[in-house]
């Protein structure tokens, strides 16, 4: 995968000029780590778990970026994640270099407090690395504010302070952001809207499919719905729903937590057995004949096997990678645009970046505020992006990444010879 991550580097080149040591330290991870995070389990057992953190340029500024809970997390993912999260940070103009972090579990087999000791194992695992000036870990796939919560409290107890700026995502009681948790979400609405603005789209006219109905895909198709889109197609990793007229986003969503059978923090409940609505595969949501297309879920959705079926106008990415560089060749060959993960998902960093702000700061403000300060970024950025395709007659990702990596070329470059 980070093969294939990085072919989208290669491509700028041919649009900016860049140094050629730029290129190769953009090329390599900065610094990869594996620990095992030995874990009690409930019934008395010791299971040790593989973590992972990548820290991939920290010329910006100190890394940043999740961590990810998942059965399929490997060393070769974490590492295409953290390089993303190098050009998202950059593309978005946040004083943050990039880094991930993930654990191969499956969290949804782990009790509430297996879930506790293996976060906490985790921070213990990774504490000499991590810190408010150096690398600075979020939620991801299957990670959210209360393991946030779990991770700050045991930095605080390792480094004997509170130090609740070393973790972004946290509940609002421990020095959480007003705004973060449905950041991603509407971060990814202003870009589409901007998007919309310079097609002169009509918001009632433009159906959208959302493939994902996690944190960010629930929290985009609510606020997309409330704004005026036509939400006519959900889907989880269960299945998926349909509706030619629209679907009721709030109460799909009552539906899904209702059916969880996990009284633990996650949800297993699934949005696919519900009567009111069409059920169709996920293979048939992503080749819908609608007007944008919302990959909100894992890496890969969109590769050389069904891009020349999707039948979307735009692609908006708000998982990260979720299609290939072959699938982008095929799409833009068939006139499919695609708002690219890095500017898409970038509203969940850019609200962690003011929550760290905060945190440093010890000032903390308003739902408005931060969501005023959001939509300034994500339609400043957007723009920039959406103009730099026109110029150089290029897709929005290359774009992105053109944006992005002059940013970072710049800041290496004047860093003089640390490289
Ligand atoms: N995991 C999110 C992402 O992929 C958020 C990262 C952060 O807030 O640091 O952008």
């Amino acid at each position: 995968m980070f093969e294939l991550a990085k072919q989208r580097l290669a491509s700028v080149f041919k649009y900016i000029d860049v140094d050629e040591e730029v290129i190769e330290r953009l090329s390599v991870a900065k610094r990869s780590i594996i620990a095992s995070i030995p874990v009690r389990m409930d019934n008395g057992e010791l299971k040790i778990f593989t973590g992972y953190r990548v820290q991939y340029d920290d010329t910006r500024g100190p890394t940043k970026g999740g961590i990810r809970y998942h059965p399929r997390v490997n060393l070769d993912e974490v590492t295409s994640l953290s390089f993303w999260m190098t050009v998202k940070c950059a593309v978005a103009g946040l004083p943050f270099g990039g880094a991930k972090g993930g654990v191969m579990v499956n969290p949804k087999e782990l009790s509430r407090l297996e879930l506790e000791r293996l976060s906490r194992g985790y921070i213990r695992a990774f504490a000499d690395i991590i810190g408010e000036t150096r690398d600075i870990p979020a939620p991801d796939v299957y990670t959210n504010s209360t393991i946030m919560g779990w991770m700050a409290d045991e930095y605080s107890v390792i480094s004997r302070r509170q130090v609740p700026s070393v973790i972004t995502g946290k509940p609002v009681h421990l020095g959480g952001s007003e705004g973060r948790e449905s950041a991603t979400g509407q971060g990814a609405l202003h870009a589409l809207n901007e998007y919309a603005r310079r097609q002169g789209c009509q918001k009632s006219d433009t159906t959208i499919a959302v493939q994902g109905f996690g944190n960010v895909g629930y929290h985009f198709a609510r606020l997309a719905k409330k704004e005026g889109y036509r939400i006519v197609a959900l889907s989880d990793s269960q299945g998926a729903i349909y509706s030619s007229s629209g679907l009721n986003v709030e109460d799909v969503y009552t539906y899904k937590q209702q059916e969880s059978k996990l009284a633990s923090v996650y949800c297993d409940g699934t949005v696919c057995n519900m009567l009111d609505y069409e059920t169709i595969t996920n293979e048939e949501l992503l080749t819908l004949d609608v007007d944008v297309l919302v990959l909100g879920a894992l890496e890969n959705q969109v590769s050389q096997l069904n891009a020349h079926q999707i039948k979307a106008k735009t692609i908006l990415e708000i998982a990260n990678g979720p299609v290939t560089p072959q699938a982008d060749e095929v799409l833009e060959a068939n006139g499919v645009n695609v708002i690219p993960d890095v500017l898409a998902n970038s509203g969940g960093v850019i609200v962690s970046y003011f929550e760290w702000v905060q945190n440093r700061s010890g000032l903390y403000w308003e739902k408005a505020e931060v969501k005023a300060k959001l939509q300034k970024v994500m339609q400043k950025e957007s723009n920039i992006i959406y103009d730099l395709a026109l110029r150089h007659q290029c897709s929005l990702r290359t774009a992105a990444y053109i944006h992005g990596i002059e940013r970072l070329a710049g800041a290496i470059d004047e860093r003089g010879n640390r490289k």
